[in-house]
């Protein structure tokens, strides 16, 4: 047994079953053994690949997208440029090679990283060594100049509700102990029917309806930001538009599913991002949206069919290579589809690359 589980199971014992939210939290964040607290999560070696992790076409993508935001807002003289959830740092890496073409950007840009896991910023540190970035604790030292801000992977990270119906209304979806065993409960209080959104008062009786709470508060406060003080925030995930009914609560561990309560710490967890929830909280914080996009279509708009090309002329030799990583990005069947990128910026202002209105 980890010995998370061991600490989960004894809390269980002595305060009652506790939500699934509060079980994410523990598991992904407990000071001494949460997931990302120890361990480098991402890679071959690790339970998970992120995009930056499959090819430099991607970062180099998103770099291009922030040099153009910017110029079509009127290249402010100083920015935050600042990515949450930075993994091993090779996006930003990628992202601030491929924005060397226009140095004026990099020289009005303050860079800062906001991570939460020791781990992974000792890796950012040497990935991005040599870079002119700082680490922030949030989005309060962000202020007082516009925000460019990317999100990669990251909002499906935080902690969310679920809520099963009931022939009683919605229940909470609880974590509760069985024998020496974690398993899925229900609240014993219940939610009324007008709890859900209108589309789903009729559902039907077991369905599950998930609310990103910290997500949502997440979007709007970069919402709230931008504004105020002008700029773009570009998050990419896996996600649908809401609200829909289904479990996507799920544990990867060494690239495979696998049960979300069996190793609390050992497993990456996540929830599937609801878009339509964070636009509407980035809308109501007085910011405009675009998208969401399919990555695919996101990354052929900006122009990766042509970087593969460039990249595949100078290195025959890694033709096959680069191919793999275009469709694993791109591809419907891949990430594709699945994947969505959605921005959201000041109103007043162009169009962004990439991005449907
Ligand atoms: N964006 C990266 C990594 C995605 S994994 C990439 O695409 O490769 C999720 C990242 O978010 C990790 O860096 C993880 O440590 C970080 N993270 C998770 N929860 C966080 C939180 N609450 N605050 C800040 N960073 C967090």
């Amino acid at each position: 047994m980890t010995p998370l589980k061991a600490k989960i199971l004894r809390l269980i014992e002595s305060t009652g079953p506790i939500g699934v939210a509060e079980y994410m939290r523990i598991a992904l964040y407990d000071p001494e053994h949460g997931y990302y607290m120890r361990k480098d999560p991402i890679g071959a070696a690790g339970d998970f690949v992120t995009a930056p992790e499959i090819s430099q076409m991607f970062g180099e993508m998103m770099g291009l997208f922030f040099v153009q935001a910017w110029e079509d807002r009127g290249r402010p003289a100083r920015f935050h440029l600042a990515e949450i959830g930075p993994g091993r740092g090779t996006l930003m890496a990628d992202m601030l090679r491929a924005a060397k073409l226009r140095p004026e950007f990099l020289a009005a840009a303050v860079v800062s990283l906001i991570e939460e896991s020791p781990a992974l910023r000792a890796i950012q540190e040497k990935t991005l060594s040599g870079a002119r970035v700082r680490w922030v604790s949030g989005f309060e030292e962000l202020s007082g100049a516009s925000l460019f801000l990317v999100a990669n992977e990251f909002l499906d990270a935080l902690p969310a509700h679920q809520f099963v119906k009931s022939n009683r209304g919605w229940r909470t979806r609880m974590v509760a102990k069985k024998g020496g065993e974690l398993v899925f409960a229900l609240s014993e209080e219940c939610e009324p029917d007008s709890f859900a959104p209108p589309r789903l008062r009729d559902a039907p009786e077991g369905s599950i309806w998930e609310m990103g709470t910290e997500a949502i508060a997440a979007m709007r406060t970069i919402a709230g930001k931008i504004a105020d003080h002008g700029g773009v925030a570009l998050v990419i995930d896996y996600g649908y538009s809401g609200p829909a009914l289904g479990d996507t609560f799920q544990a990867v561990k060494a690239h495979s599913f696998a049960d979300p309560l069996a190793e609390p710490g050992e497993a990456d967890l996540t929830f599937h991002v609801d878009f339509t929830a964070l636009a509407e909280a980035a809308r109501e914080a007085g910011a405009y949206v675009y998208g969401p996009q399919t990555q695919g279509a996101f990354l052929s708009e900006l122009g990766i069919g042509l970087r593969a090309e460039r990249l595949r002329r100078a290195n025959p030799e890694r033709a096959n290579e680069i191919d793999a990583a275009l469709h694993r990005l791109a591809r419907k069947d891949q990430m594709g589809a699945l994947f969505k990128a959605m921005a959201i910026c000041n109103p007043s202002l162009p169009a962004l690359p990439g991005l449907p209105c």
